[in-house]
């Protein structure tokens, strides 16, 4: 399967100068999303794995499809303020301002493992901010899985000590 063929490159989206990776054209693909997958899956079977943990929004598809797949829990990961009971919070630096993501201080337990499943890894800030709100609650991220890594802009660097996987790279900013 190329991966790289299948995703969709946007020019200019959401603003000039971005080169947007669309994986909706994946998902259009049942073999390409069950290649996906089930690759992750075999990836991690021996890995001891106690839950999945999807960043939103793209990273809920690909992550509870994993987690269905490995019969594991899903825990999503969300923007501020949508997730209805107790929560803990991380801020992450963005170009300009801040943004946060929640998990509900409830979906994870001390000591279990997780991988955390984005769609992208462009600076990392996002996964990083993630990897915070797992550990704060006594869990491991293991590894964080992507379909696709921008090299350039560096997140395999800023997520130093979480291992990263990534189906496909694309040498751009
Ligand atoms: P970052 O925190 O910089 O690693 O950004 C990762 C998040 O932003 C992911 O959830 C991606 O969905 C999204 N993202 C960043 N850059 C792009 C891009 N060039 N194309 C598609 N999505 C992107």
């Amino acid at each position: 399967m190329d991966l790289a063929a299948i995703i969709r490159n946007v020019p200019d989206f959401p603003k000039p100068g971005i080169q947007f990776k669309d994986i909706t054209t994946v998902l259009l693909q049942p073999s390409a999303m069950r290649e996906i997958v089930q690759g992750w899956a075999a990836r991690y079977a021996d890995y001891r794995l106690d839950a999945i943990v999807g960043v939103e929004a793209r990273g809920f598809i690909f992550g509870a499809a994993l987690a269905y797949e490995m019969n594991l829990p899903f825990v999503p990961a969300r923007k501020k303020g949508k997730l209805p009971a107790e929560t803990v919070s991380e801020s992450f630096a963005l170009e300009y301002g801040t943004d946060t993501v929640e998990m509900h201080v409830d979906a994870l337990k001390t000591g279990q493992r997780v991988i955390i499943v984005d769609d992208l890894l462009a600076t990392g800030g996002t996964v990083e901010a993630v990897a915070r709100l797992v550990r704060r609650l006594g869990a491991e991220p293991v590894e964080a899985a992507f379909v696709v890594e921008l090299p350039p802009l560096g997140g395999r660097a800023k997520l130093a000590g979480l291992p990263v996987h990534a189906l496909v790279e694309f040498m751009v900013e």
